[in-house]
């Protein structure tokens, strides 16, 4: 079996290198060429000796998911179908803005967690992606976009739930952030969370982590319970607390996304109580108005129900922005995300 190179860390490498008698610098240059100059093709890593050239095409190989479908939105967004090497599909966003670009990255192909909002969970857990499937879907868009901007910034906010994953997201995150390679730095990062509470305890305890954004939607248990069944096994005051004592660096905030439902979580009473869970918090809450899903069964807020809930949020000395989906027109935004042939094998 040839040795999957895609996910290895600088030090991973550096210890195959050696294990192949070679120099440890020659993993430095791998990784180098792998994650900062994004060559695949060991022909094309010619800053290797033609020694450890052929004995990696014999010997090693990088796996990459394969572009199976672009999706492009009117404005700008693209919505990826990609297709891993065992046949399933799973879904990567690219956001170019004028200064920066976002990927929106999956963690697990569907999701286990059942916000009954979102469509990737009608997809139910197919599985876990491993570390090199969540860094290629980077390594993938950025060789695909030809006009790149100088910031990249990274959410796994994509398919799956990330707590659910976490060596192998960890891992990836540890591959971004890596100056020798990607060279993305961690507050450009961020993880999303429905609110596995152990898994934000153990990311609190972790060194070098990504910024934490809790999905969070509701602001009763019993309205949390409904639209989120994960809150029943974490409550909102477990899940608080777990937040209360993340620790955050300078100038980190934690975010709260807050999808807007109508006539479901968007009165006053529910800003109101948004304003007295978030008390005390280094927090925002993003505002994200309900992007239609055919098959669920929510309707949009109106526009004055958005801005008068961000008022309340703001005169309750809340930081509060609303934020209009990119890509509805491609099912790219979010709680869209559920490629109808994620299970499939590929075509053949
Ligand atoms: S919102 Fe996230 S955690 Fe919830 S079902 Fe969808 S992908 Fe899973």
């Amino acid at each position: 079996m040839p040795t999957e190179l895609l996910g290895l860390t600088l030090e991973e490498l550096r210890r195959l290198a050696g294990a192949w008698g070679e120099p440890a610098y020659r993993g430095q240059q791998l990784f180098h060429a792998l994650y900062a100059e994004r060559r695949f093709a060991f022909a094309r890593m010619t800053n290797l000796s033609r020694s450890l050239r052929e004995r990696l095409e014999r010997d090693a190989g990088i796996t990459l998911p394969a572009v199976q479908q672009r999706y492009t939105s009117a404005d700008g967004t693209v919505r990826y179908l990609l297709r891993l090497a065992d046949g399933r599909a799973i879904e990567t966003v690219w956001m170019p803005e004028a200064r920066r670009q976002t990927l929106c990255l999956s963690t697990q192909a569907g999701c286990a967690v059942d916000c009954h909002f979102c469509a990737t969970a009608q997809l139910g857990l197919l599985r876990n992606l491993t570390a090199g499937e969540i860094a290629g879907q980077t390594l993938v868009v950025l060789a695909d976009q030809p006009r790149q901007r100088p910031t990249t910034n990274i959410v796994l906010m994509g398919q799956g739930e990330p707590l659910l994953n976490y060596e192998a997201t960890l891992k990836a995150v540890q591959l971004f952030a890596d100056p020798k390679g990607m060279a993305i730095p961690l507050l450009k990062i961020t993880l999303s969370t429905s609110g596995i509470v152990p898994g934000i305890r153990r990311l609190a305890a972790e060194k070098r982590r990504p910024k934490l954004a809790v999905s969070l939607n509701a602001t009763t248990d019993a309205q949390r319970d409904a639209l989120m069944p994960i809150n029943c096994k974490y409550p909102l005051a477990e899940l608080f607390d777990a937040c209360r004592r993340y620790p955050l660096r300078a100038r980190e905030r934690l975010t709260f996304e807050y999808v807007l439902l109508g006539g479901v979580n968007d009165t006053a009473e529910d800003a109101r109580r948004l304003v007295r869970l978030t008390r005390g918090l280094r927090a925002k809450v993003n505002l994200i108005p309900w992007n239609a899903v055919a098959a669920l069964a929510y309707r949009a807020p109106t526009d004055d129900a958005v801005e008068s809930f961000q008022q309340i949020l703001r005169r309750g000395g809340r930081l509060a922005f609303i934020r209009r989906s990119r890509g509805q027109d491609v099912a790219a935004a979010c709680g869209q995300l559920a490629s109808l042939d994620s299970s499939a094998p590929p075509a053949t």
